[in-house]
């Protein structure tokens, strides 16, 4: 806006306001006050996915003045498990769920790409597809069959490989691990031979504890200290292959946020927008430090060595091409794809070589 414009709208606004002051009508400046009930996949206080659910919920009536309340029922207050969370809203129990939304690849094998699917994107990649190349038109596709109005609302970023009882020598070693992962990097895990479950992350810590699983994967270093994974075992793996960037989810029962004023439908959008940026940092900023941490507490941080890199790359083709009958899937995956071809390509030639170049001269 440049200055007349700003010093004209300024007028008007002063006198809308004086308007106001002098008893006139007020045309739909003040939004109705409204309440949506928010069901989340996590339990309260969760690092991190919990605080993401909290931030969007404070910065929506921090931006309408209070007059839209996110009201957060935690897994356990309103409904208790991952299928149920999504049915509460498609059924309008609730209004609104905050979740990572491939937990409901059995509803729709698509929603894995608003997560994180195997050998996907990194989070600036996502962002690029997802806010400018289509992604969350797709989204929005993929809501409409449930009834659901969708935005990114929450990043994990790059999540970590997992905790073993044993080192990872070779892909053979997935052979019979009974072994907690999600998603379609969990189905491409079972290609593996592994033993694949999807647990709440409540229930994660107990389970590897009692035997009942052999290892997991649950986000990354900070997560995983809050968890105290690092109580039941030392190795855990840096980078895994299948959430390479989990997105979170905020999706809307689609006849509810009709009904809400453009205003607040505007709100929503936004500060899920601004949630996923803000949530990105906070897993960024602690998982450095948390990992410090547990070496220094006797973790070993490995990575597993390319031949076990290859062979998640053949299994997680091979779970893609499963799904490829699907048309929605389908037109989701190349748009994906076509997106990160692009944004890798200039990454490559612009951050990735300055950040090794400024390693490189200074070392950090
Ligand atoms: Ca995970």
């Amino acid at each position: 806006m440049d200055r007349r414009s700003f010093i004209k709208n300024a007028g008007l606004a002063a006198g809308a306001t004086a308007a106001g002051a002098a008893g006139l009508s007020t045309p739909a400046l003040s939004a109705g006050k409204e309440k949506l009930t928010m069901v989340t996949a996590w339990g309260r206080g969760l690092a991190g996915v919990f605080d993401a659910a909290q931030h969007f919920a404070d910065s929506v009536s921090a931006v309408t003045d209070g007059t839209l309340e996110i009201d957060i029922k935690a897994s356990g207050e309103l409904v208790s498990g991952l299928p149920a969370v999504f049915d509460a809203v498609t059924s309008g129990q609730a209004d609104m769920y905050h979740a990572a939304d491939y937990y409901y690849v059995g509803q729709h094998p698509a929603f894995a790409f608003f997560t994180a699917v195997p050998f996907g994107m990194v989070p600036s990649e996502m962002h690029n597809w997802y806010y400018q190349m289509g992604g969350h038109k797709l989204h929005l596709e993929v809501g409409e069959e449930f009834g659901l109005t969708s935005f990114l609302g929450g990043n994990t970023g790059p999540q970590a490989g997992g905790w073993f009882r044993k080192e990872i020598k070779s892909a053979k070693d997935f052979n019979g691990l009974k072994f907690r992962m999600p998603g379609l990097g969990g189905k491409a895990l079972g290609k593996l031979g592994a033993s694949v479950q999807t647990l709440p992350g409540s229930e994660v810590y107990q389970a590897l504890a009692s035997g009942a699983i052999d290892g997991t994967e649950w986000i990354g270093p900070w997560a995983d200290e809050k968890a105290g994974f690092q109580e039941i075992t030392k190795i855990f793996y840096t980078s895994g292959f299948h959430e390479p960037g989990a997105a979170l989810t905020v999706a809307t029962n689609s006849d509810r946020f009709n009904k809400l004023s453009k205003a607040h439908q505007k709100a929503i959008e936004v500060c899920a927008a601004e949630t996923e940026q803000w949530s990105l940092t906070q897993f960024l900023s602690n998982n450095s430090l948390a990992l410090k941490r547990l070496v220094d507490g006797g973790v070993k941080a490995l990575e597993f060595p390319d031949d076990v890199w290859d062979a998640f790359g053949k299994a997680s083709k091979e779970v893609m091409d499963e799904n490829m009958d699907n048309a929605l899937f389908k037109k989701t995956y190349e748009s994906m794809q076509n997106s990160m071809k692009l944004s890798n390509e200039w990454n490559t030639l612009s951050s990735v070589a300055y950040t090794k170049q400024r390693t490189r001269v200074l070392g950090a």
